[in-house]
């Protein structure tokens, strides 16, 4: 899963379903399985992509995050291995973001 330009999470596609890690991915999932639901209302991450070059210093994702912290803000999280063969570029996984 690709975001402004950077891998945020890779994992082959029964792990990426079951055990989605980065809210990126999982507000892009909410999006998909909200289309099949009663109420028929789509679920849309708010916010807009940052254009290219005008990259947050932090994570690229923070200001459309709802965990977001002020580390978030200051410092790019590492693309990072929180299972065997998933990749995940969030502070909520390596334990420095409250869950
Ligand atoms: S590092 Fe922080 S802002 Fe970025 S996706 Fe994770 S919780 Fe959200």
């Amino acid at each position: 899963m690709f975001y402004a330009g950077q891998i945020v999470e890779q994992a082959d596609v029964v792990e990426l379903f079951t055990h989605t890690a980065h809210p990126y991915t999982q507000g892009l999932l909410r999006a998909v399985t909200s289309l099949g639901g009663a109420n028929r209302k789509l679920y849309t991450i708010p916010g807009i992509v940052p254009p290219g070059g005008q990259w947050l210093s932090g994570c690229r994702f923070a200001d459309r995050c709802d965990r977001c912290t002020e580390r978030c803000r200051k410092e790019m999280p590492e693309l990072s291995e929180i299972s065997p063969g998933h990749l995940c570029r969030c502070f909520l996984h390596s334990g420095e973001v409250e869950t």
